[in-house]
């Protein structure tokens, strides 16, 4: 589909078509599935919850996997992989596959958390990937993530009521602050109070999250902690038509993943539809469940060996197959006009967004483009391209290591958002519906 020059930015048909699965409703549930997932556990575990439903059946990957079709998925850690098997598919069927990550940038908790300065306790936090730091000052926080106990389980926990926050300098103590900028000191200037007491002691935090859990003292061996803002998204301006949240980027796209992959499921497909939720891509994505470790391949191969087929099926179906990597990208900022290219300005409610760099910070080709083009044509949804001003370093996704590492044709594309990387981001409330249209039209094959 051509680009738009000047999409209308709400047409309030728009979505109303019988061919588009997805409608505004589909973003109310993106609310609901942001906030039962502030941490990439919950968001694996909500995104496994709404499989389930749609008749996915969780596989374990220390067992022997078997032929059968259906729907399928592997959870581990921050990740999950799912795929389902149309009835009858050949060993060297194709795989359409859906890329996302379900980690953002935050502050995550240090391990001798117990921590406090002049009469006020605080926990110790690190940084996790490239947060706008002052996004995470003087808002309510939580405490959400994994815990894992004595026996070797684990269980999910999730504080959510304001427990901790930054609470950022007085312009009375730092006037410098309206003419040089705000300066954080990593270390110094980001650890979060919690409550008064000179009473300090080791193990306080976790003596408390057992509390919460209803464990017992000493149960809990080892965390995976991190904070969230509790406000919830909400739908914001004159028109609510901008949707404003946490953790859009990128579980925008893990909740359009999930939905359009639930869509695909029960279907006569030549191809088979995959979701690949990755953790760890704002830290590089190097873990074994990351997007550079073993996790996607390895279910792949299986998938085909349990269908029968041998290592020629294997390439045959990698050969074939596609892989969407969908992730947020920046729409143009009215205030910053200028940091963008000046051909390319993605809008909010402008449909999904193709991202392309030369110099393979995305995966996105001329193939790429058009496979992508004609899912959005597909599907009815228009389609924008993103670009970096020459002059500004561009980012990267999942995208480029998926192509290398597989071998997989990839095309990066996503929706445009603003304030990506702060606690609460902004896009538009139409995109994370068209978004998942034109998933659910690639997935068909
Ligand atoms: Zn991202």
């Amino acid at each position: 589909m051509s680009e738009p020059s000047r999409p209308s930015p709400a047409t309030p048909t728009r979505g109303a078509s019988r061919t588009q699965p997805f409608h505004r409703g589909h973003t109310d549930d993106l609310m609901a599935f942001l906030s039962a997932s502030p941490s990439p556990y919950h968001a694996v575990a909500t995104a496994a919850e709404r499989l389930e439903k749609a008749g996915f059946t969780q596989v374990d990957e220390t067992d022997a996997w078997d032929a059968s079709s259906g729907g399928k998925y592997v959870l581990r850690g921050g990740a999950l992989i799912a795929w389902y098997v149309p009835e009858g598919a050949a060993p060297h069927t194709p795989f359409r596959i859906v890329g996302a990550h379900t980690d953002s940038p935050n502050l995550r908790v240090k391990p001798r958390p117990d921590t406090g300065a002049h009469g006020w306790r605080q926990v110790a936090v690190e940084v996790y990937g490239g947060p706008l730091l002052n996004s995470w000052l003087d808002r309510d926080l939580g405490l959400a993530g994994r815990l894992t106990l004595r026996d070797g389980t684990t269980r999910l926990v999730d504080v959510d009521r304001p427990l901790l926050r930054v609470p950022q300098l007085a312009i009375h103590l730092d006037r410098s602050v309206s003419t040089d900028g705000l300066k954080l000191d990593k270390q110094r200037h980001l650890q979060p109070v919690w409550g008064l007491g000179d009473d300090v002691r080791d193990g306080d935090l976790i003596a408390f999250l057992e509390q919460e859990s209803g464990l017992t003292a000493g149960e809990v061996a080892g965390w995976d902690l991190m904070v969230h803002s509790v406000e919830p998204p909400a739908y914001l301006g004159r028109d609510r038509d901008l949707l404003a949240g946490p953790r859009m980027d990128n579980l925008l796209s893990v909740h359009a993943g999930t939905a359009a992959l639930a869509a695909a499921a029960g279907r006569d497909l030549p191809c088979i539809p995959v979701l690949a939720a990755f953790d760890h891509e704002e830290n590089g994505s190097q873990s074994d469940t990351g997007a550079d470790g073993p996790l996607l391949g390895s279910v792949l191969e299986r998938s085909v060996f349990a269908r029968g087929g041998s290592l020629e099926d294997r390439a045959r179906a990698l050969a074939g197959s596609v892989c969407l990597s969908s992730d947020t990208g920046h729409a143009v900022h009215p205030n910053y006009a200028e940091r963008h290219d000046p051909t390319h300005h993605p809008r909010a409610n402008g449909g999904p967004i193709l991202k392309v760099n030369v110099n393979n910070r995305y995966a996105t080709d001329g193939s790429g483009r058009a496979v992508f083009a004609a899912a959005c044509e597909k599907a009815d949804v228009p389609l924008q391209t993103f670009v970096s001003n020459n002059s500004m370093p561009c980012g990267t996704t999942i995208g480029p290591i998926t192509a290398a590492r597989h071998g997989i044709r990839t095309v990066d594309i996503g929706v445009a958002i603003l304030s990506m990387h702060s606690a609460r981001e902004l896009c538009g409330a139409d995109d994370p519906y068209l978004l998942a249209n034109a998933l659910a039209a690639f997935l068909e094959g």
